[in-house]
């Protein structure tokens, strides 16, 4: 259930959906999926669906985690990515061999910890985690060469905007309960010109505590 087999089914369906990336793929291939959710979930951890993790939360789609990684990184130049919402660590795991630093940002402390360790496991040493509200960035390493949100905004964050380098990308998904917009933000000399790449559904972004 958790064979090359059913990755390679998996991958395939990605394809089929419209992943491009050949690379991202591969990686989508390689990260032990399984590993990120409770063991009673184990055989569903190659289906393109999100599960719960506990705590209220999900890890996402791998369709969802494929399309964000490839939209990032198309055009990416630099090295550090500031993702928001790090929960079980999935998606930082498939972003984490395509550039050098990932400044991860969760606001449940105990979700964090756990992650940090599970990503220590599979030999993933460059992400540097923090405790702490994503609307507010990150802004002791900021700015960034791209930005990762992974849970619903009700409203672009606006000091994400700030924490953005020149020229450089967010992907964020937008909108309320239910279905959002999956954007793609990028910083131009004198303003963010946003593209919409589809709907997709999230949890949201938590204001406050
Ligand atoms: N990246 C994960 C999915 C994360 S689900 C994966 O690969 O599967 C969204 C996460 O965002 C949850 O862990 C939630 O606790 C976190 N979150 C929600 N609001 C937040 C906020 N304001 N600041 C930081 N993290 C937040």
């Amino acid at each position: 259930m958790t064979s090359q087999r059913t990755r390679d089914r998996l991958v395939q369906r990605l394809r089929d959906n419209g992943i491009r990336n050949e690379a991202v793929l591969e990686q989508i291939r390689n990260v032990p999926r399984h590993l990120f959710v409770d063991e009673a979930l184990a055989s569903r951890a190659y289906e393109d669906t999100a599960l719960p993790i506990g705590l209220g939360q999900t890890i996402s789609q791998p369709w969802v985690v494929a399309r964000m990684t490839e939209a990032l990184l198309e055009g990416f130049s630099g090295e550090t990515v500031l993702e928001i919402g790090t929960g079980c660590g999935y998606q930082t795991a498939v972003l984490a061999p395509f550039v050098k630093k990932i400044y991860t940002v969760e606001r449940i402390p105990e979700l964090m910890r756990k992650t940090r360790q599970r990503l220590y496991d599979l030999d993933i040493y460059n992400v540097q985690f923090r405790p702490g509200d994503g609307w507010e960035g990150w802004r002791k390493y900021a700015p960034y060469d791209g930005i990762i949100v992974a849970a619903a905004a009700d409203e672009l964050p606006e000091k994400l905007l700030q924490q953005l380098a020149p020229g450089a990308r967010m992907i964020i998904p937008v909108g309320r309960t239910g279905y959002q917009d999956l954007l793609q933000v990028t910083r131009k000399d004198d303003h963010f010109e946003e593209v919409s790449l589809g709907a997709v559904s999230f949890v949201p972004l938590v204001h406050g505590k």
